[in-house]
């Protein structure tokens, strides 16, 4: 039940990405928009981030979709999940056109499926097949597709969140947004104020050129926030990255709300009021499976990467297992309630919501939940395989779990060592109950990676 990764050639985890003008051009983006359309039939809904190239790029891919008989409908610039959730509930597909996190002179495409989630394995290496072959051909006049405009749509994302919250839980509270120049500036905002905060907002207008801050929210980035969360009394900060499909949280003390404990509070929030599972990937910090399993809940792991988590909850709701919550532990959450993706203006609405059930505030909460320590390395090798074949053999004594990499259970720790698709990296996580312990596995692993890389 659990979705199994396949290997890919020009898309990643998270669709096409690499720097505009090199990468990713307008020829290319016409190749795939052709591709595509061969495949995919009917109305595509298009959007951006907020990237000084997403004017050309989305051009070039309306232009191949309309060659290839598709008619198409530009949204311009919205957040990930917002285009997300529109097709899922008006059209036959979706291309967004966004390099989320990365610097900005990177663009990337992300292809999205009628049901809403982002595009699987098996079907995107289909189309990088059609890509590389480019054995497509153009339609001729008589079904060449059209191109319409739909901005107005936003409103029916932003009305899709507020409509689960109808008490206005946040009557009281202030909040201060930090969209980062990108799209969450005209939705994250809109979405707190219906829902009774008042909301201050920095890094407010749409800029590709990312004045404020990069499109990762970085502690060091967000300093800013940190400031103006503290000098105006918020109860917190949140923060996108470059598409809004993450959130990330400052406390109203003004201190970076780390990412595994995002999690674990909101997976708290909702298994005290739902019984059922969680499904997260397998580098997840442990904290998030020890709030779960007290509260009575489940947790399913998955390969690392929002779409598996995302077509395994489809598929385990499928087979009738309760599935209550999702995400992973970067920010990026995902409300089977609301949808199948991660969603960080949900993500923001859902904080409000947590916060308004209880008198205390979000550092008094976060520092409430239980205390692991994580160590993350990375590797630069380009013996992945022999690195991860050498360590199976090693702890095949041990607990271990092949869902992603290898993971070694032992003594109430875990070692991950995983080795990236796309990069020359091996990539390591350690999560302990001890900080000493940590420091031990982190030795006795990087040795062993020193024998085979
Ligand atoms: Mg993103």
């Amino acid at each position: 039940m659990t979705a199994v990764k396949m290997e890919k050639q020009l898309f990643g985890t998270n669709g096409v990405r690499g720097v505009a003008g090199k990468e990713i051009t307008p020829e290319l983006l016409i190749t795939i928009g052709q591709a595509l359309g061969t495949i995919r039939k009917g109305q595509i809904v298009v959007g951006r981030d907020t990237r000084t190239s997403g004017d050309s790029l989305i051009k070039a891919i309306k232009a191949g979709l309309c060659a290839a008989g598709c008619d198409v409908i530009d949204c311009g610039v919205l957040p990930t999940p917002a285009l997300q959730y529109l097709v899922r509930e008006h059209f036959d597909g979706g291309v967004m056109i966004t390099a989320s996190h990365n610097p900005p002179e990177y663009n990337g495409v992300k292809i999205i499926e009628p049901d809403g989630t982002e595009m699987g394995d098996e079907e995107t290496i289909k189309l990088e097949a059609l890509i590389f072959s480019r054995s497509f051909a153009p339609v001729l006049w008589e079904t060449a597709g059209r191109e319409s405009s739909c901005p107005d749509l936003i409103h029916e994302y932003c009305s899709s969140i507020t409509g689960l919250f109808p008490d206005k839980p946040g009557k009281g509270m202030t909040v201060v947004v930090d969209p980062g120049s990108g799209p969450a500036c005209i939705t994250t905002s809109a979405i707190l104020t219906t829902m009774g905060c008042r909301v201050l907002t920095i890094n407010g207008d749409m800029d590709g050129t990312f004045p404020g801050r990069l499109p990762e929210p970085s502690i060091d980035g967000l300093k800013p926030l940190s400031e103006l969360v503290i000098s105006c009394g918020a109860a917190f900060g949140v923060a996108h990255d470059g598409d809004a499909d993450r959130a990330v949280f400052i406390d109203e003390k003004g201190k970076f709300v780390e990412e595994d404990l995002q999690f674990a509070l909101i997976a708290q929030f909702i298994c005290r009021k739902k019984t059922g599972t969680v499904v997260t990937p397998v580098s997840t910090g442990q904290i998030v499976e020890m709030v779960i399993t007290k509260e009575g809940g489940t947790i399913t792991y998955t390969p690392v990467g929002s779409i598996y988590v995302a077509r395994t909850m489809r598929s385990l709701l499928g087979n009738g297992v309760n599935v209550i919550f999702g995400g992973e532990g970067n920010g990026g959450l995902i409300f089977p309630d609301h949808q199948f993706c991660r969603d960080g203006g949900m993500t923001a609405a859902m904080m409000v919501s947590v916060l308004s059930s209880t008198d205390k505030t979000l550092s008094e909460l976060i520092k409430e939940l239980p205390r692991r320590y994580v160590l993350k390395d990375k590797i630069r090798t380009r013996k992945g395989k022999e690195i991860l074949d050498g360590i199976k053999t090693d702890y095949s004594q041990e607990k271990t779990d092949y869902t992603d990499g290898i993971k070694i259970l032992r003594d109430n720790a875990w070692i991950l060592v995983r080795a990236s698709g796309t990069e020359p990296i091996v990539r390591v996580i350690i999560d302990a109950d001890d900080p000493d312990k940590c420091q031990d596995f982190h030795k006795e692993i990087i040795q062993k990676l020193e024998r085979y890389g």
